[in-house]
């Protein structure tokens, strides 16, 4: 079987590359034994992400919980990151933000892996996709599968394309040779991205605290923490830093998107006055929609209130009284950031005809700062 199964592999590695999935390993379906405890003490020090809570460890650990038929694990990678047009790229979001929504894209890829397996296998051949569908540990298993190692950043970085990669699974039953883990120390002395994480996520070298992350916060709901916001800067969705600093990365870019500009603070606007036609028009197919435009106007208006440009108060006036209590809040707290006698005054305003007990907190800080 071990002949045969080296065969095959071979055959899903050439496939899978002339599909655009050119990282593929194999792991077998066994716990990730040493991951319980891990994931225990980071739900213990409330280090997890909001999406993780309701996860049962176990079974993020252990795939034969929820796939007892499975023998092996076929991990893929697919590179994402390339931009023909870099000078122009909107840097309000991460570069993963406004290409198709991965989740599909990598999907009907692995599909076709599955399909094509079954006709070389057979009718007994059972597999199950999963694209940060189910809640195992992808990451760890695609480092167990080989496709790379961890930065201190906690990203996996593959040797030819760096940390810009997707990662997405193909469970199956049948049974085939395992890759090994790449044992390399990638980083050695270098602390770049710890150093330039905003908002010191990265605890400590391969310590993240998601709840500090930008990426999870512009995706969590809810009203995002007040001492995070400043640090937010312009990131809309995602967070690229730790990962365009990184020397491992290809070309390394410097964080201008910390910098504000006229075109940022016009962009935001436009951002926060998009109708939810024109949001599904303009974002449909991507992460963003995903997020919902109720989401992404919060994140706009913090993003607004760090650019500094008092001058953009009477433009937002209006969002004081938008139907959406989130965007009030946040665009309360970006007129208080934001500061002056105009910010004051049209938050007292506001403050006046406001219901919403949170949101009223939330002008009674604002105007605190101005
Ligand atoms: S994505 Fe951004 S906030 Fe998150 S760890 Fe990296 S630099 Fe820090
Ligand atoms: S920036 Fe430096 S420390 Fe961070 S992942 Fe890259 S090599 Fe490692």
């Amino acid at each position: 079987m071990k002949g045969l199964g080296n065969y095959l592999k071979e055959k899903i590695r050439d496939f899978a590359r002339s599909i655009g999935l050119p990282i593929f390993g194999v792991t077998s379906s066994d716990p990730l034994e040493c991951l319980e405890p891990v994931l225990e003490k980071r739900r213990a020090l409330k280090l997890d992400s909001p999406f993780e809570k309701n996860w049962q460890i176990e079974k993020r650990c252990r795939p034969r919980k929820s796939f007892p038929w499975a023998r092996s694990i076929l991990c893929f990678g697919m590179p994402y990151g390339e931009y023909e047009d870099e000078d122009n790229r909107e840097k309000i979001f991460a570069r993963y933000a406004l290409v198709k929504d991965y989740h599909i894209v990598m999907r009907e890829k692995l599909k076709k892996v599955g399909a094509y397996i079954k006709k070389l296998v057979g009718e007994n051949f059972r597999y199950h996709i999963c694209v940060d569908s189910f809640p195992i540990v992808e990451r760890a298993l695609a480092y167990r599968a080989g496709l790379g190692w961890y930065g201190k950043n906690c990203l996996l970085y593959n040797p030819q394309y760096g940390s810009w990669f997707f990662l997405g699974e193909v469970i199956v039953n049948i049974p085939l040779e395992e890759d090994e883990p790449l044992d390399r120390d990638g980083c050695k002395k270098c602390e770049e991205c710890i150093k330039a994480c905003p908002t010191g996520a990265i605890r400590q070298a391969y310590s993240l605290d998601a709840r500090k992350c930008i990426s999870c916060i512009t995706q969590s709901p809810g009203y995002i923490p007040l001492e995070l916001r400043e640090k937010m800067g312009y990131w809309i969705y995602g967070c690229d830093i730790c990962q365009e600093v990184c020397p491992h990365n290809g070309k390394r870019r410097s964080n201008d998107s910390l910098y504000s500009t006229d075109d940022t603070a016009y962009k935001l606007i436009e951002l926060l006055n998009i109708t939810e036609e024109q949001f599904r028009e303009k974002y449909s197919g991507t992460v963003l929609c995903w997020a919902g435009r109720s989401i992404i106007r919060r994140n706009a208006a913090v993003a607004l209130g760090n650019t500094g440009k008092q001058e953009c108060i009477p433009r937002v006036e209006h969002l004081l009284y938008d139907e959406d209590p989130l965007v009030r809040a946040h665009t309360a707290w970006a007129v208080g950031k934001l500061g002056g006698v105009i910010a004051a005054e049209i938050l007292r305003k506001a403050y006046g005809s406001e219901k919403d007990s949170a949101v009223k907190k939330e002008i009674e800080n604002a105007l605190s700062m101005t």
